[in-house]
């Protein structure tokens, strides 16, 4: 059986070539994450291409999320890379960007002054360590560490304390969205948004089409959650900076939550951050990072993301293939469906849910393990998939765009399919397909699902219990 729960793995120096990409491919990457808050525009295209010649090697598509910055705040450089911090040590913050002096912390944010005070507490590297504001001059922060570390070059820094005047889409955004809309990207991830008015214009400034996926972060996205859920397409519960918004120990029941919340909304849930951290420098995960990701796929998490482990790691390859694993095994328990499809249920009522829904139901009633689905915009999949069947989605499209985007989505194996006009010529072709691919024997059962007339961005409202072999039958027979 093939996994259903797909794997995004984030691009970064520790891919250094083609050959690698097109390991992580073969290991059980499904979507590349492009991450906008390090690399060049160099580097970026040159991942893109080789995910790209990769997916073509591989006859699977393969999308491409882009992860844009947004507003996060980040420390400069060090010399020799690295900051070492001990209890009641005393650091000078200033702002800025670049290299700072010896025993000195530089930080981005344009009103460090203004906004922090003392009694503020500076939090690096999504908590590794915790510094108190204890004076404050026109040369900056004078700050002691609480919490001690060891610091590494362009780490994020949160103030949980003060109240911070930071818009959500920054200039070096707004000139990432136009680079990510000539690469073509499927996906964008949007950091930082704090309500669904953001997303609409980050979705707008991505060129109108291009699904985006809200990665709740903040607090304040967390509140919003429903409003920002109603004009996504997608939702990440993005892990690092939200343990840092809000108590590290709220984190599971608001990932269970998030994950709940997102299904019901009908749109892709994605689970992110430290999965398999560990990997990181190890060639094996810990027990609790597995725990971590089957609870993921218990919750109902359409998909797993990995971050460090796969861009700056030792054992990218590695860590996808554990990732594979993990998540199949997880899947062999009937939870794994219960979650996502009881939370999508509640509140579907159209003539497409009611659709997918009866054939998923009839496929587990037959014990049938195909579903087909014919689909223009990939939402014919996307529905088929929240209800969480045990066969197969076998989804076929006619436009490029949506055959990558339908590699995010939970048990849907995305295929091209030429345009044809009449449904029984695009079932005889489907027919031709599955059986050319293996997919399904002749004589076997199979549902197949579609929106009539074809070719239309119409409803989904045709679901149809079919025999394989019987349409390329009725076409010799000259029916
Ligand atoms: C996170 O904070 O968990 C996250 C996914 O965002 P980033 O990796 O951009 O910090």
């Amino acid at each position: 059986m093939t996994r259903h729960t797909k794997i995004i793995a984030t691009m970064g120096p520790a891919i250094s070539s083609a050959e690698t990409v097109d390991a992580l491919v073969g290991a059980g990457m499904d979507v590349a994450r492009l991450n906008f808050s390090h690399g060049t525009y160099d580097d970026h295209g040159r991942y893109a291409g080789w995910v790209r010649e990769a997916a073509a090697a591989a006859s699977r598509p393969i999308g491409l999320l882009q992860d844009i910055q947004g507003p996060k705040i980040r420390t400069g450089t060090f010399p020799g890379g690295a900051f070492e911090l001990t209890p009641g040590d005393q650091v000078l913050v200033r702002k800025g960007k670049g290299m700072a002096n010896p025993g000195e912390i530089l930080v981005d944010y344009e009103y460090l002054l203004e906004d922090v005070g003392i009694g503020d507490l500076i939090v690096l590297a999504d908590g590794l360590l915790r510094l108190e504001v204890i004076g404050k001059d026109d040369g900056g922060l004078m700050a002691e560490a609480v919490q001690p570390g060891v610091l590494i070059d362009r780490k994020g820094v949160a103030f949980p304390r003060s109240k911070l005047r930071v818009g959500a889409i920054t200039d070096k955004d707004r000139r990432d969205l136009e680079f990510g809309r000539n690469l073509g990207v499927d996906f964008v991830a949007a950091s930082f948004v704090q309500s669904a008015a953001e997303i609409e214009e980050i979705a707008e400034l991505a060129g109108g089409s291009t699904p985006i996926i809200a990665k709740i972060e903040l607090a304040a996205a967390y509140e919003n959650l429903d409003a920002i859920l109603d004009v996504a397409q997608g939702a990440m519960v993005a892990r690092g900076d939200l343990g840092v918004q809000l108590p590290l120990e709220t984190i599971p029941a608001v990932q269970r939550d998030i994950l709940a919340r997102t299904n019901r909304a009908g749109i892709v849930s994605i689970t992110a951050t430290e999965m398999l951290e560990s990997m990181t420098n190890s060639i094996r995960p810990t027990r609790a990072e597995v725990t971590d990701v089957t609870n993921a796929v218990l919750n109902g998490t359409d998909a797993v993301m990995l971050s460090g482990e796969t861009a700056i790691g030792k054992y990218p390859v590695q860590t996808v293939e554990v990732m594979n694993t993990i998540c199949r095994e997880a899947e062999k328990s009937p939870a794994s469906r219960v979650e996502a499809s009881a939370a999508f249920m509640a509140r579907h009522l159209t003539f497409a849910s009611a659709t997918a829904k009866a054939a998923v139901e009839a496929a587990t009633d037959l014990d049938l393990h195909t579903i087909v689905a014919f689909t223009e915009s990939g939402n014919t999949a996307l529905l088929l998939s929240k209800y969480r069947p045990t066969a197969q989605i076998m989804a076929f499209t006619p436009e490029p765009s949506t055959l990558r985007r339908m590699a995010l989505y939970w048990g849907v194996i995305p295929n091209s399919f030429v345009r044809l006009d009449h449904t029984d010529v695009i079932i005889s072709a489907a027919e031709e397909a599955l059986l050319r691919m293996g997919t399904c024997d002749l004589g076997e059962g199979v549902v197949m699902v579609a929106g009539i007339p074809p070719n239309q961005r119409s409803s989904t409202n045709l679901m149809k219990l079919h025999t394989i072999g019987d349409a390329t039958l009725d076409e010799k027979d000259g029916h």
